[in-house]
C-alpha cells in the first residue's frame, strides 16, 4: 500500500483523459482501492477496522487530488482556447483631416496646369509680409493684417519676427528663388490673433503666383475659372469685382456663382437661402504691382504677373454647402464632426 504512486501520477497528468484513466485505475469498480478493500477480508478480524480506515483515507485523498487537478486543467484549457470563428475586434480607424483632403485636391488641380507647390516659413520676417508687398513701414494697409509678433531680436533689414498673416509672404521669396516664368502655388498655415465664430487664430490660405512675359488679366480669369469648374463643378462660373489691395494693381474680388440657384439669386420665385444675390465671395486677386516685381528683382517692363489668395476652409464649406455656425469646429478635434467626412 505504501508504494502506491497516485500522488505523482495525478500531478503529472496533462489532460482530462489521462486523469479519467487514473480515476478508473484507482477508484473504478475493478480499481486498486476496491482490490485493497477485498484484501481486508483475508485479514484477521482485529486488523480489519484499522486497515479499512486507512484505505478510506487514501480513497478520499485520491478523490480530492483528482478533483483539484481537474479544475487546474480546465483553467489552463480556458486560457489557451482560441476560437478562430469569432469575428475580430475592430479598432477605430483614423483618417486625414477633411481640410487635408481639400488641400491635396487643390494642389492636384493646379499641378495639372503646371503650377508647382512651394512652402515658405510660417515664422516670417515683417519685410516679406509687408515691405516686399508694397506696404512700407507705417502704411495703414498693414493694420488690415492683424499680426502675431514674436519676441525675438529684430533683423536689421527685415524687421520684426512674426507669424505670417498671409501666404503672400511667399511671393517675394519665390521671385528671389527662381527666375520667370514662375507658376507658384503656396498653401500654408497663416496666423492672426482672432478667435470667434468666424475666425480661428490659425487658418489656411493658398496663393497662386504667375509671372511671365505678356501675362494679363485674361490668364488670371481663365485660371480661376478652370479651378472653380474643377473644384466646384462644371456649371459654376466666376466674376471679378474691382477691389483694392496694396500689392496688386488692378485688384479684384472674385465671386463664384451660387451652387443652389446657379447665379440667379432665387429658386422657384423665392430668394435663394444660401446667397441672396446669386454670387458668393471667394477670393482676392490682381495683377502683381510693379513695385512688388521690382522688390523681387524682376523688371516690370519685361515681365507681368498676377496673384490670387484663397481660403481652403471657405472653399471646402462652400462646396459642401455646409452651414457652420462656428468655424472653430474645424479645429477643436470633435470626432463626431470629423467622422462625417
Ligand atoms: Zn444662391
Amino acid at each position: 500500500m505504501e508504494n502506491l504512486n497516485y500522488k505523482e501520477e495525478i500531478e503529472k497528468a496533462t489532460s482530462e483523459v489521462i486523469l479519467e484513466n487514473l480515476r478508473i485505475k484507482y477508484l473504478g469498480r475493478k480499481g486498486i482501492i476496491n482490490k485493497l478493500f477485498e484484501e481486508i477480508k483475508t485479514l484477521p478480524k482485529e486488523k480489519r477496522r484499522e486497515k479499512g480506515q486507512k484505505i478510506n483515507e487514501i480513497k478520499k485523498e485520491i478523490e480530492t487530488l483528482i478533483d483539484r487537478k481537474k479544475k487546474e486543467l480546465k483553467k489552463i484549457k480556458k486560457e489557451e482556447f482560441f476560437d478562430s470563428t469569432l469575428p475580430g475586434k475592430s479598432y477605430p480607424k483614423g483618417s486625414l483631416h477633411p481640410l487635408t483632403y481639400v488641400i491635396e485636391e487643390i494642389v492636384n488641380i493646379f499641378q495639372k496646369i503646371g503650377f508647382i507647390r512651394v512652402s515658405y516659413p510660417e515664422v516670417e520676417w515683417e519685410y516679406f509680409s509687408f515691405e516686399a508687398l508694397n506696404m512700407p513701414k507705417g502704411h495703414p494697409a498693414r493694420d488690415d493684417f492683424e499680426t502675431f509678433f514674436i519676441e525675438a531680436k529684430e533683423h536689421q533689414k527685415f524687421g520684426k519676427m512674426i507669424l505670417s498673416p498671409h501666404t503672400s509672404s511667399g511671393q517675394n521669396r519665390e521671385m528671389q528663388r527662381v527666375k520667370p516664368p514662375i507658376r507658384m502655388i503656396n498653401i500654408a498655415k497663416t496666423y492672426r490673433p482672432n478667435w470667434d465664430a468666424t475666425h480661428t487664430p490659425m487658418f489656411h490660405q493658398f496663393e497662386g503666383l504667375c509671372i511671365d512675359k505678356d501675362i494679363n488679366i485674361t490668364h488670371l480669369k481663365g485660371t480661376i475659372d478652370y479651378f472653380v469648374k474643377e473644384f466646384f463643378g462644371k456649371e459654376r462660373t466666376i466674376r471679378l469685382r474691382p477691389a483694392h489691395f496694396q500689392f496688386t494693381e488692378p485688384s479684384f474680388e472674385i465671386d463664384v456663382s451660387c451652387g443652389i440657384c446657379l447665379g440667379k439669386g432665387e429658386v422657384d420665385g423665392k430668394k435663394c437661402r444660401v446667397c441672396k444675390s446669386g454670387w458668393l465671395e471667394l477670393a482676392g486677386a490682381g495683377m502683381v504691382h510693379p513695385n512688388v516685381l521690382k522688390m523681387g528683382g524682376i523688371d516690370p517692363k519685361v515681365y507681368t504677373g498676377w496673384a490670387f489668395g484663397f481660403g481652403p476652409e471657405r472653399c471646402m464649406m462652400m462646396r459642401e454647402e455646409m452651414k457652420i455656425d462656428d468655424i472653430r469646429i474645424l479645429y477643436n478635434g470633435d470626432i463626431r464632426f470629423l467622422e462625417q467626412f
